[in-house]
């Protein structure tokens, strides 16, 4: 049986997100993850932060398109325990990551984020 995937669960973003890349069109990447920001005034102010000695300061850059966000039926977005929303470039990325974090995808398209959550219970 295949399961269509609701808009809910995984849907893209009305905007594409901006990053900071430096001149060398490398990303500004924490270690953890590759920042993004929903305009291009939010990344602007965080340039700053990721100045290097070698590179310079990063400029902002749009995505070449909006990413996709997975989002359980309680609400929560994966994977915001882990500090910040996952971004995904494409709608089976976000559908692969969901997997990864064993997220359930239930009968009506919607994701259970985990068995205990009582509000994903369908
Ligand atoms: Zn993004
Ligand atoms: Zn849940």
């Amino acid at each position: 049986m295949t399961i269509t995937v609701s808009p809910d669960a995984i849907g893209a973003l009305a905007n594409p997100c901006w990053l900071l890349a430096y001149s060398n069109s490398m990303p500004v990447d924490t270690g953890d993850s590759i920042p993004h920001f929903d305009t291009e005034h939010a990344a602007s102010r965080e340039a700053a932060r990721y100045q290097s000695d070698r590179l310079g300061t990063p400029a902002p850059q749009p995505l070449p398109s909006p990413c996709f966000l997975v989002r359980a039926r309680c609400g929560y977005f994966l994977d915001e325990e882990g500090a910040c929303q996952m971004h995904h470039e494409t709608a089976d990325q976000a559908a692969q990551a969901a997997k990864d974090y064993g997220w359930v995808l239930l009968a009506d398209g919607t994701y259970r984020c985990d068995e205990d959550c009582d509000e994903c219970q369908p």
